[in-house]
């Protein structure tokens, strides 16, 4: 089938190549906005973290007043109930502290260091306070027990020694290593710190012992004592509210550098986020000003891909039209070619069937050797000229696709010699010598084509003898077989030491309409180049494959490898193989109607039924054939297709519809130059029994009349 395929312009090409490299530029495109957009929500989320921090810090400044106030208050009342709010505050502000994100790079370096260690001071500094303020109250407290004390003293005559002996109990906030009492400050601690091991505070009840040693001397020594006594006690108390004042500046000003810390980290924070603030604003409004931009670029892009798409689809469209149209053309051209080639072949082979008839009918005749030789020449000629039609009309039928293929039995070893014995004459006129190298078993029946068969083998041999000088052929067959089962593999190969072919032709060997120059000079021959296309096609459509191998100036070899399936051998095989004598004994005596519009036919078909001594009557029309067949008997019929008045098909169908049981049973030969498989077809499904092609040989048609006559002696003894 001939293939019509438009040329893509070279615009495609670089349209398609535009369209990725486009689409290429935008993923591009769009992964580098992917990463500002990225940056973009970092940026809105450490904003959100810093409004967050903002309100932690507050939550922390009002948690350390809180503290603060609660130990002041604790220390003026005594009450624990402050002291365990103060715990509270203070691991709140642990927590809360915890929470806070650094963002700022300076801050977060230095600020989780500088909490911890102001808090850790700030405790120790309140734990201070509260004992010393504790201890105050205590000494206090005693002085009063003192008093009492010294009035018994004043109450004794005698010298004593008193001892006054007080114990002040004071809770104190204490660090211990004890892992689990974890409280309150330690957890601020670890949170600052980080480490698993940690101090605690822990509220320790501490006892104060103090001894005071007084001799009582007397009254009036007792006075002076207990005035030095009190002397003293002012003095430590002077003392402890001065150390008190300083611990509570010191406290204080803790609480303020915690507290202005504090500030100034959320006065940075707030610097930091005003500054992301603008950040963002600026970042903002580039993405925004970018994504307009982008979005406008998308949108004239996506519209010109649209447009190049659409156009794509309309021009592939378009184009498939075309392929159409000319594919239906060129279907339509190739449909015309082979009705034209075989209209040719038709009308060649018609008066080639006079030519080769008559020539053979000649040579078979005395004759002078002059005579003999232009017979010969005459024969040759007409030889070549249907090998040629035969090539032609095989190229075309392959072409279109229509060339089948018989599925009928034959005997494989004498289908072999056959084409050796005919093939065997063309080498002995040039003194070359045939071997015959054919292995199969005389019993081997296989169901194929056998006429294809041959067809290859007769070609290879053909072309070995032309392009062998000297020396010899040989046709070597073989026939592999699987174990139980019916599928054959049937090995050909025909060698020569002939010319042998260039390695650089050896490629194109098989290939429509290839020569090789250098064996065309040295045998002169002058073939079609389709021989070995047609046996490769042959071959290749049947299942099996063809190769070759050769060198030049020693020959080649050309073989090939043909499944085949083996089957029963029936009486239409053994028919097949009749000699002779047998055929003379089948056609010798009967009757037939020959049924021929064309008299040089007409002639030849009679010569060689009077040969054979057959009886024949002689219609030049359908009608006179149909008028004949109705007055007489006969044992067979012979008819061209193409007559005038009514044609072979219908003289076919009026015989098949007679009422007598023996005349619509008649063997029908179809004499026809049509050579397609469909004609063939047609015919016997017509109800013909046979087909005889033109140009025929007189032994082709002897065969079939004998085989016909055979088979239908057979089925009337079947049906009496
Ligand atoms: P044709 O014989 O009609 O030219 P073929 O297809 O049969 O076409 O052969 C093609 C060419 O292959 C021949 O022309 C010949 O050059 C080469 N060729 C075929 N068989 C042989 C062979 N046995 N030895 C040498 N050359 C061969």
């Amino acid at each position: 089938m001939i293939k019509v395929a438009r040329k893509i312009p070279v615009l495609r090409y670089f349209l398609i190549i535009s369209l990725f490299s486009g689409l290429f530029i935008c993923s591009l495109y769009l992964y580098l906005h992917y990463k500002k957009a990225k940056a973009l929500r970092s940026s809105i989320e450490s904003l959100i973290t810093e409004r967050e921090n903002s309100s932690l810090i507050d939550s922390c400044i009002i948690s350390l007043y809180s503290a603060d106030n609660n130990s002041r208050l604790y220390t003026i009342t005594g009450n624990k109930a402050y002291l365990t709010k103060f715990s509270k505050d203070i691991g709140k502000i642990s927590d809360v502290i915890t929470k806070i994100k650094f963002n700022s790079k300076n801050i977060a370096d230095t600020a989780p260091d500088k909490f911890k260690n102001l808090m850790k001071e700030k405790a120790e500094k309140t734990g201070n306070y509260i004992k010393l303020r504790l201890l105050i109250d205590s000494l206090i407290k005693s002085s009063m027990t003192i008093n009492r004390s010294l009035a018994q003293i004043n109450q004794k005559p005698s010298k004593t020694v008193v001892k006054i002996e007080h114990k002040v109990t004071v809770d104190t906030i204490k660090n211990t290593d004890v892992k689990t009492k974890k409280k309150l400050l330690g957890r601020i601690f670890a949170a600052f710190s980080k480490k698993e091991q940690q101090t605690k505070p822990l509220l320790v009840k501490d006892t104060i012992t103090q001894s005071t040693t007084t001799t009582n001397a007397g009254t009036g020594s007792n006075r002076y004592a207990i005035d030095n006594y009190y002397k003293k006690l002012y003095d430590v108390n002077n003392r402890l509210r001065t150390n008190e004042r300083q611990i509570l500046i010191i406290n204080n000003n803790l609480i303020e550098e915690i507290i202005s810390s504090l500030r100034l980290y959320k006065s940075v924070e707030q610097l930091y986020v005003k500054k992301s603030k603008q950040e963002l604003q600026g970042n903002l409004s580039n993405v925004y000003a970018e994504f307009k931009e982008v979005s406008t670029m998308s949108f004239i892009f996506l519209i010109t891909l649209l447009t190049l798409v659409f156009y794509n689809i309309w021009k592939i469209y378009r184009n498939e039209k075309d392929i159409i149209y000319y594919s239906d053309k060129a279907e339509q051209y190739a449909d015309s070619k082979s009705r034209f080639l075989a209209g040719m072949s038709h009308e060649i082979r018609t008066p080639l069937n006079s030519v080769i008839g008559f020539s053979e009918q000649l040579g078979q005749g005395h004759l002078e050797p002059v005579q003999r030789e232009q017979i010969d020449a005459i024969r040759n000629s007409s030889e070549m000229l249907l090998e040629l039609v035969n090539e032609i009309l095989d190229f075309s039928k392959y072409e279109t696709g229509k060339m089948g293929f018989d599925s009928a039995p034959f005997m494989l070893a004498h289908a072999f010699d056959d084409v050796f014995t005919s093939m065997n004459i063309h080498a002995h006129k040039k003194k070359l010598f045939l071997e015959n190298d054919i292995h199969l078993d005389d019993a081997i029946c296989c169901e194929g084509d056998k006429m294809r068969l041959k067809q290859v083998i007769m070609n290879l041999l053909g072309n070995a003898i032309k392009f062998t000088i000297k020396g010899k052929v040989t046709l070597s067959a073989r026939i592999e077989q699987h174990k139980d089962d019916d599928d054959l593999l049937l090995k050909v190969a025909v060698t020569d030491t002939g010319l042998g072919i260039d390695k650089n032709d050896l490629p194109h060997i098989f290939e429509e309409f290839s020569q090789v120059a250098g064996a065309q000079k040295a045998t002169r021959h002058k073939g079609t180049g389709l021989g070995l296309a047609i046996c490769k096609k042959i071959v290749e459509l049947q299942g099996g494959h063809i190769h070759v191998t050769s060198t030049v100036g020693e020959g080649s070899a050309f073989s090939f490898e043909l499944p085949l399936k083996r089957c029963e051998i029936d009486e239409r095989v053994i028919a097949q193989t009749m000699t002779d004598e047998v055929m003379a004994e089948l056609v010798n005596g009967r009757h037939v109607l020959f049924a021929e519009d064309n008299h040089l036919n007409v002639l030849l078909g009679t010569t060689i039924l009077k040969k054979w001594k057959i009886n024949y009557d002689v219609a030049i029309n359908g009608h006179d054939a149909v008028m004949l067949f109705e007055q007489n008997k006969y044992d067979l019929v012979l008819t061209d297709i193409q007559m005038p008045e009514l044609s072979g098909l219908e003289v076919t169908q009026i015989i098949r519809n007679s009422k007598n049981p023996y005349k619509s049973n008649v063997p029908i030969l179809a004499l026809t130059a049509n050579v397609m498989k469909e004609d063939r077809d047609l015919y016997l499904n017509s109800g013909m029994s046979d087909v005889v092609l033109k140009p025929f040989r007189e032994k082709d048609l002897i065969e079939k009349i004998a085989l016909a006559l055979q088979n239908n002696t057979a089925a009337l003894r079947f049906v009496s």
